[in-house]
């Protein structure tokens, strides 16, 4: 606590609840540590495996053929996941991209798609066209959509599954995160169910994963326990904090092949796509991702603990597994939302000095606050926090590219969240 304490204005009363929530949290950051070297030296051995070298690094330009950097990580991103094949590419302009090319890809018209857990990410609705018609959406193209809703409680109505893969279902899609919304994050194990009940209705369905915040959180990857292909973006999770933009697909190889069509065009697909230098960069922070992703998790872990000792709710809480990199605390107020956020902001080492205000945003009935001071632009493997101003007034906090850094922003928030309640009385 000692750089704390002489490098930040942190009082001694906040110090000891942190040290007394680090203590509390010894086994817990001893089994993430455990796991984050398991996925390290996976990582590690499909590289040696693939021979990697610095002539992957090299760059291309134009029409791209014969990228060998190029091919040779979609290799690697796939032993990773333990699947048959997998696209990874900085060419993926966000993770909603990443996850509307499988769509694309795979559905045609007449199909329908089924969410099995709930109404998707807000940025899917679009993509699928539900509430509002949004030009080129799925249903544009004559592509259905329905979905199994979530139980009271936020799990998955297992249950109700079979009934819902009427012979018009294409594919069963699975959120893994939860998004804006109070649900628990589905674990690898809860995939593997709801993929086994699914395929047991009809072998040929396709089970899709929005994978997104949950690469490298457990030792096994959806696509290793049954799901038939998954999307994510790469300014989350799986880029490290290093890859400056990008996504990818993994999964069977005839899916992936569709995708490859829908993401350049049929008759080309993979074979397409210049890298324009940026291949090293992705090469660099998978290296890095599994070790990251174990340093957010212990941000995430830290803030329930402490955020627990102040008297709040935290969800997960802070020894609980973890099926993503998401801590959510309940704030109970407006105020101390804006507060939490601020905090957060503060303590990155990007736009410290920036003061987040809450505004509103399209397709959101209420204002939205972030606090991100990145050095990729929306990047959310690196620490930040966002929150709808609404009821129950949750903030959802994640990522932190190292923890000793990450805590700072958490002890930052807990400071300021603090002094509103004395102001209060
Ligand atoms: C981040 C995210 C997405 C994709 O979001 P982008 O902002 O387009 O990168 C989709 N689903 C979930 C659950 C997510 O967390």
């Amino acid at each position: 606590m000692e750089g704390l304490r002489r490098f930040f204005d942190i009082d001694e009363n906040l110090l000891a609840l942190a040290k007394q929530a680090e203590q509390s949290l010894e086994d817990t950051f001893a089994k993430i540590d455990e796991m984050a070297a398991y996925n390290e030296q996976n990582v590690l051995s499909a590289f040696i495996k693939a021979g990697i070298s610095s002539s992957h690094f090299n760059t291309s330009t134009g029409y791209g053929y014969d990228d060998r950097g190029r091919d040779t990580l979609d290799a690697v991103a796939a032993d990773i996941f333990g699947c048959e094949d997998a696209i990874m590419r900085y060419n993926f302009v966000c993770g909603t991209h990443a996850l509307t090319v499988p769509l694309f890809g795979m559905l045609r018209p007449g199909d329908t798609m089924l969410s099995v857990t709930g109404t998707p990410y807000d940025t899917l609705r679009g993509v699928i066209g539900i509430g509002g018609e949004c030009d080129g959406s799925l249903h544009e193209f004559g592509i259905n959509y329905k979905e199994v809703a979530l139980r009271e409680d936020g799990s998955v109505d297992i249950d109700a599954i079979p009934a819902a893969i009427t012979d018009d279902v294409k594919m069963v899609y699975i959120q893994r995160s939860r998004g804006y919304s109070l649900r628990p994050s589905l674990f690898v194990e809860d995939i593997e169910a709801i993929a086994k009940v699914a395929k047991s209705v009809r072998r040929d369905v396709i089970v899709m994963v929005d994978n997104c915040y949950g690469e490298f959180v457990q030792y096994d990857e959806p696509c290793a326990r049954g799901a038939d292909i998954m999307a994510g973006s790469l300014i989350k999770n799986p880029g490290g904090g290093i890859a400056p933009t990008g996504g990818y697909i993994a999964g069977r190889h005839d899916l992936v092949e569709k995708c490859a069509y829908r993401l350049t065009t049929p008759g080309t697909g993979r074979e397409l796509g210049c890298t324009l230098g940026h291949t090293r960069e992705l090469y660099m922070g998978l290296i890095n991702a599994p070790r990251v992703v174990g340093e957010a998790k212990k941000t995430a872990a830290f803030c329930a603990a402490l955020f627990d000792l102040l008297g709040y709710g935290t969800l997960p809480s802070a020894d609980a597994a973890r099926a993503d990199i998401i801590q959510t605390v309940l704030l109970r107020d407006r105020e101390r939302l804006i507060e939490f956020c601020r905090g957060i902001q503060s303590g990155s080492a990007v736009d410290a000095f920036a003061l987040p205000e809450p505004g509103a945003m399209p397709g959101y009935d209420c204002d939205i606050i972030m606090a991100s001071g990145s050095f990729t632009l929306g990047s959310s493997i690196e620490l930040s926090a966002d929150a709808p101003l609404r009821e129950p007034y949750a903030v959802f906090m994640q990522g932190g590219l190292s923890y000793a850094s990450a805590k700072v922003g958490v002890l930052l928030a807990a400071k300021r969240v603090l002094e509103l309640d004395k102001a209060q009385g």
